[in-house]
Order: structure tokens, then sequence, then C-alpha cells
């Protein structure tokens, strides 16, 4: 793999540079809840400001579904980048136009302009031509820093690059570095999923499948497996759709010796009581809500032996103290084993939160908050984000 990231740029004095971002961060009330994607772009931003350019920053917000809706102004991002910068940020309440460009021309080295919502634009999520040769037209040099929107065909990720060369900012170049090191990775590899949705999950159990040695399954999506093997999992949540889909990635082999099961989990009944059983044992008025403390010890042991370990999604519903115990756990062995011998990658939003959780997050190798796109890259999606600057 080639990666054209933004060290390969020489003489970046005064060029215009559009960086692309992903300041997609929670907010509340028009407060910023929490910056850590904010925190993650600060490198490339120091690398450029240091070489002098001129940065015309943008990035999407929420999802107006390009509609102007001023609640997703990007102006609070603009005003908290200039704070932990501690520099002048000018923000442009618009994406094209007049408005713009005389903007542009007063800017000097090392200055900052950050624009409007991108998804303000209808042409940002239909991937427009035109939208795309505009933004272009605002700079001489394209880098693309927002990994977690890479899997989407954009117009800021995927046609500007038509019109501009375009490079790779760092912290883009890191996420790429961390999956591809577990898409080859040192074996034995164990993969870790759970979570809820089988859909979104089934074509990464696809992928990782031939170089596992195990699939160690837990959370909503063992239950769908639980059930196809004629198990009884009571009122757990379960997805009506996933016969077919487990039949399709199994190919119809029932015994199956890489995806590993449950032995036993931890249930609520019917009043309310909350119990481990072996996985024999749940009746139809139980809801699964964790692995329980056997299947921990079983999945230990696989972890243990790991060389490279992939993690998404909780084992059960972490969410409530009742019900963490398994994720928890299995936080702390991959922590263990990937600050030892292991290469970890971890991701997901929920993985990530509960990673954060269980205290343990810097002691995983890589954990990418890039959710979906790390789903799609690790399930060998095409990525419209990448082409041009990963070969
Ligand atoms: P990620 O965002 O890390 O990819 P998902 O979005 O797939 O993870 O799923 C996370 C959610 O699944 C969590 O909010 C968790 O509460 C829920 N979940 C996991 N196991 C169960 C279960 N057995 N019953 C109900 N919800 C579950
Ligand atoms: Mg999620």
């Amino acid at each position: 793999m080639k990666i054209r990231s933004i060290n390969s740029l020489r003489n970046l004095k005064d060029k215009k540079i559009f960086l692309r971002l992903d300041f997609n961060v929670p907010m509340k009330a028009g407060k910023i809840k929490d910056d850590y994607k904010m925190q993650a772009g600060l490198e490339t931003i120091n690398f450029l400001l240091n070489k002098k350019a001129k940065l015309i920053i943008a990035t999407h917000l929420g999802d107006p579904q390009g509609k102007v809706d001023k609640k997703l102004s990007t102006a609070p991002l603009a005003r908290h980048l200039a704070k932990l910068l501690s520099l002048n940020v000018k923000f442009i309440p618009s994406l094209t136009g007049a408005k713009i460009k005389p903007e542009l021309l007063k800017m000097k080295s090392g200055e900052i302009t950050f624009l409007e919502n991108l998804r303000f634009h209808p042409g940002e999520l239909s991937n427009d031509n035109n939208f795309a040769k505009e933004l272009a037209s605002l700079a001489d040099v394209y880098i693309n820093d927002a990994f977690a929107v890479s899997h989407r065909t954009q117009a800021s990720v995927s046609a500007i690059k038509k019109y501009l060369p375009a490079y790779a900012g760092l912290l883009l170049a890191k996420e790429v570095q961390a999956i591809q090191r577990a898409l080859k990775p040192k074996k034995p590899l164990v993969t870790i999923m759970g979570g809820a949705k089988i859909k979104t999950k089934a074509p990464l159990i696809k992928s990782l499948y031939p170089a596992s040695k195990f699939i160690l399954l837990g959370g909503g999506l063992a239950n769908n497996f639980l059930k196809f093997y004629g198990l009884e999992i009571g009122r757990s949540l379960y997805d009506k759709d996933s016969l077919p889909i487990i039949k399709k990635l199994l190919k119809n082999k029932l015994k199956n010796k890489k995806i590993i099961l449950p032995i036993d989990v931890v249930i609520k009944d019917r009043a309310g009581k909350i119990k481990s059983k072996k996985i024999n044992e749940v009746k139809k008025s139980d809801t699964i809500l964790d692995i329980g403390p056997e299947t921990v010890n079983l999945y230990a042991e696989k972890i243990k032996k790991a060389q490279t370990l992939i993690w998404n999604g909780p084992m059960g519903k972490f969410e409530e103290t009742h019900f963490k115990h398994g994720t928890m756990a299995i936080a702390r062995l991959m922590a263990a084993r990937s600050s030892g011998r292991a290469y970890g990658l971890a991701g997901g939003g929920e993985t990530v939160e509960a990673l954060k959780m269980s205290g343990m997050m810097e002691h995983v190798d890589w954990i990418s908050t890039a959710g979906g796109a790390m789903l799609a890259y690790l399930s060998k999606e095409k990525m419209p984000g990448l082409t041009k600057i990963i070969f």
C-alpha cells in the first residue's frame, strides 16, 4: 500500500489548502459535548500552519440533508478551534459564491478560514461535480483528513479530487495504516464481534472470516446465531431477517469451528430478576442482555493466544450496570493482550464508549473513531474518499 500523504508536499508557503476534516462532534444546545474529533485533527492543522500554508477548513455537522439549518452551523466549531489553537479563525457562513473569494484574497500565510456546514448544500450529498468544482476553485491543493466519511460518495471527499491534486492528512493516514495492519494480520487473528445490527456486521464477518482463527460473538449479534442453531433466545434482541443472512454467511456449514457462540448468558426473567444461565436453559420469557462468566473465560483463553485482535460491538447492553460485565471483561482482556504481544484494533460508536467506560483506551493499539468507515474498510467495500490518495 502507498499513501500519498502531506508529508510528501513541498513548498506549501502561501498555498491555499482545502482541508476536509471530520469535526462532526456531538452537540447539545449549541455547545460541543466532546471535542475529541477536533483534538484529533490538530496534528494536520499544525503541520500545515508550520509550513505557512493558508488553510480553508470544511466539515459537515449532523445531517441537514442539503438544507440550511441554523442549529447545525459550524460557527461554534470555528470558535472552538480558535480556542484550541490560540489563533484567529475566520468563519465564513457560506460554501460557494461571491462572499468567499474576496475574503480568501485577504488571507495571509498561516491563517485559517472556516467554512459553513458542507451538508447545507445539496451538492455535497449528491457528489455534484459543479459543487465540487466550486469548492476546488477556492484552493490549490486538497487534503482529506476525514477518514470517517471516506466510505461516502460525497462531493467534499470524492468529486473534488477531479479538480485538485489530492493528499492524505496525517490522521487519515494513521487510520488507514492501522486498519491495513489488521487486514494483513500477524496470526493468529481473533475477531470479537457484538452489538446490534446483523445487516451492518455480516459483511465484516464475511471479510474477516478467512484470516480469523476464531470469531467470538456476543451481544444482539450472537442472538441471531443462537436462534439459527435452534436455541431458545426468548425475548432477546433479534433481527427477523437474519436467517438467510447467516445461511449465506456459513454456506450452510452447520458445524462451524471458527464462529464461537456464548455458552452462558446473563438474562432478565419475566419477574425482572437478573441471573446467569447456561445457554440451553434460557426460557421463552427471558431476555439475554450480556454474555456470562463461563463465556468470558472461554473467550479469554482465545484472546490470550492471539497475535492480532479486532473488536467491534459490545457483548451486551453495557449501558446498564447489571449488563456491562461481559463487555468490560472483553475490554480489559483486549487491552492486556494488545499492550503485550498482540496488535489490537477496536472501533465502532458504542465500542469506543465501552472502552472509555473501562478506562482501557490507552492500552489498545488503535481505536478507530470512524465507526461506519472503519467497518466498510475492514469489509473491503469501496472507499471513494481514498481513491487517488491510497494505492
Ligand atoms: P458499535 O457502534 O460499536 O458498532 P452497535 O451499534 O452495533 O455497536 O451496537 C451497540 C448497541 O448494542 C449497544 O448500545 C448495546 O446496548 C446494544 N446491545 C448489545 N447487546 C445487546 C443485547 N443482548 N440486548 C440488547 N442490546 C444489546
Ligand atoms: Mg453503534
